[in-house]
């Protein structure tokens, strides 16, 4: 069945926030491409046309490290974006038990990572969803970001509960401490979270809660754990106080901010005072990791958003220059 008199619907690929995401072939030009169905029924016609008019943003962006916008087309009380199709995504390299990722992988991934954030930031867009299954894997090993600036036009994401779960571990913490004006900071701190879960191969900043009691475990019973969350999803009493939860998260391993490291602190909106934590060892954090992956590692994790370094300079750190240089994106590993 063709769709706007081009596309050639193949199967559904999943459900992800704004709707479902199926294949199809573009019958004008015979490349492979994603359709993402969003659901426009229940919003308002004025926020139809906003949408379009960003949308239309988007599609200008052409970049290697952000993933092609298409078409863009209203049909049926659904939009659909038309994005190129992409073979896997980083969640599943991170995931994948066959896949061994050499520092120099590591360094590749992440150096494309904020590439394509940079991108961004110089179009004063911010991603504001940054998490490994987001960030997309071609045939040819190039990793593009997906989905930026959707947060922006649709509303943040996360209605459905298990999103909001796995994206809190990725959300800054002038955000979880309700700052209602934030900017660029905010996806550095996710690309840090992206950039250590590279060098774990475990997200870093999890936080298991059942029934609204937060386990803050370490080691391999989370992953056993893990299985049996999949029962509680969905459950009112699941949701807990999690914010508090993943703020708490954060001070165990890299201890409690003081007002000298973040003098704005204490006018932040949730801002409640936490019993004080020390930071724990970088080494003992990433044991994996060399010392410029840490120095870097430690700047994106500078409390103060106003002091964390920025995607560009971020990329200017001399761990991207050092050895190993970053593995040519053709010979990376990808999940077979
Ligand atoms: P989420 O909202 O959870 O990030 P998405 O809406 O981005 O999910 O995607 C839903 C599903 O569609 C996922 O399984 C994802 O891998 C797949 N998908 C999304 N975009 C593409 C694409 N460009 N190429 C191939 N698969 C895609």
């Amino acid at each position: 069945k063709k769709v706007a008199d081009r596309y050639l619907k193949r199967e559904i690929l999943g459900e992800g926030t704004y709707g479902v995401v199926y294949k199809a072939i573009d019958t004008t030009t015979g490349q492979t491409v994603a359709i993402k169905k969003i659901r426009l029924g229940k919003q308002k016609e004025g926020v139809n046309f906003t949408a379009l008019r960003e949308i239309k943003l988007l599609k200008e962006v052409k970049d290697p490290n952000i993933i092609e916008l298409i078409d863009a087309f209203p049909h049926k009380g659904n939009l659909h974006l038309v994005f190129e199709f992409m073979e896997t995504d980083l969640e599943a390299v991170i995931r994948d038990p066959n896949i061994f990722l050499s520092p120099g992988d590591i360094k590749s991934y992440f150096q494309m990572t904020l590439k394509g954030l940079a991108v961004c930031h110089k179009k004063w867009v911010l991603h504001r969803d940054m998490k490994p299954n987001n960030l997309l894997i071609g045939s040819n090993g190039q990793l593009k970001l997906a989905d930026f600036g959707l947060a922006r036009i649709f509303g943040s994401p996360g209605r459905k509960f298990t999103h909001q779960v796995f994206a809190r571990w990725y959300r800054a913490p002038e955000l979880l401490f309700g700052a209602k004006q934030y900017g660029a900071g905010v996806d550095v701190w996710a690309a840090g979270c992206i950039f250590a879960e590279l060098l774990n191969r475990r997200p870093f900043l999890q936080v298991l809660s059942i029934c609204g009691k937060s386990l803050m475990t370490s080691g391999r019973v989370e992953d056993l754990l893990l299985v049996d969350l999949r029962d509680f999803v969905g459950r009112k009493e699941f949701q807990g106080d999690s914010d508090i939860d993943q703020l708490g998260k954060i001070f165990q391993k890299l201890g409690t901010p003081t007002l000298s490291q973040w003098p704005d602190l204490e006018w932040l909106p949730d801002f409640v005072e936490y019993s004080s934590q020390t930071a724990q060892p970088w080494r003992k954090l990433c044991p994996t990791a060399s010392d410029d992956a840490l120095d870097l590692l430690s700047k994106m994790f500078t409390y103060d958003p106003k002091s964390r370094i920025s995607v560009q300079q971020a990329l200017e750190h001399r761990y991207f220059t050092s050895v190993p240089l970053p593995t040519d994106p053709a010979k990376l590993p990808r999940p077979a």
